[in-house]
């Protein structure tokens, strides 16, 4: 079943969460697996209106530790103790903006699973980083600081996300996608996975470019932000590809 992931960043709260998924829901027929990720403030409008679906959710980000004096940041025991089964970790926005570390990321990784829920790892490499011919490497390194220490039989979704890509109207073409998700499968071999996590990819989805993307090997599914905020223009990505 492929994966619609939904990142709302820094919109909509609880209300507007709320009108969202109950028009989502009576709206949705498809068997696909979808998953949201509002802002930390609008989970609990998230959980309340979730409840009984299938639709998954989970928080943006989480903080390494669970508790404890760390002002403003998020725990994930309290995202787990709200219901949520999902949390984002390494998006590029929290890389750049919030300089967290691939160590950081690893430790994020280790807290999700200890307290199951179930960690999507974004990685991706910048535009000079691509032009440079550095993106196989910079991919390589950002999975092997993440992952060298994770417990490989727990749940874990990879959502490959060129920067270039996240926000830009700028997708990257099948060739691309194909080219780069086939080094990530390869990759991630290496690793001893009991099941390779499922790969995603990201950056500019909309539904004129998701049939095409989706069809590649190693693409089981997209992670969607601008167009995941209007009800329509997600459910038109999802039924692009599940109708
Ligand atoms: C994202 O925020 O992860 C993303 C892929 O955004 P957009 O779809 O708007 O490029």
């Amino acid at each position: 079943m492929k994966i619609f992931a939904a990142n709302w960043k820094l919109q909509k709260g609880p209300r507007e969460t709320r009108t969202f998924f109950t028009e989502l829901l009576k709206a949705t027929e498809t068997k696909a697996k979808m998953i949201f990720f509002p802002s930390a403030i609008s989970l609990e409008a998230a959980a309340e209106t979730l409840k009984n679906s299938s639709v998954e959710f989970g928080a943006q980000n989480c903080y390494f530790e669970e508790k404890g004096a760390f002002t403003g940041e998020n725990s994930a025991a309290v995202v787990k103790e709200i219901g949520a089964q999902w949390v984002l970790i390494g998006h590029s926005e929290r890389r750049k903006l919030f300089h967290e570390s691939d160590s950081e990321i690893a430790k994020k990784i280790q807290l999700a699973h200890k307290l199951a829920l179930k960690p999507m790892l974004c990685i991706g490499e910048s535009l000079e980083e691509r032009k440079a011919g550095k993106t196989r490497e910079v991919l390589q390194a950002q999975l092997e600081e993440a992952l060298r220490s994770q417990d490989k039989t727990k749940d874990l979704v990879i959502a490959y996300e060129p920067v270039w890509a996240i926000g830009t109207g700028v997708v990257a073409t099948p060739d691309q996608v194909r080219e780069t998700h086939a080094w990530i499968d390869e990759d991630l071999q290496g690793f001893g996975f009991s099941k390779r996590p499922p790969l995603l990819y990201g950056g500019s989805v909309k539904a004129d470019n998701a049939k095409e993307l989706v069809q590649i090997p190693n693409v089981d599914g997209f992670l969607i932000g601008g167009a995941s905020l209007e009800v329509k223009s997600y459910l038109d990505i999802v039924r692009s590809i599940t109708n």
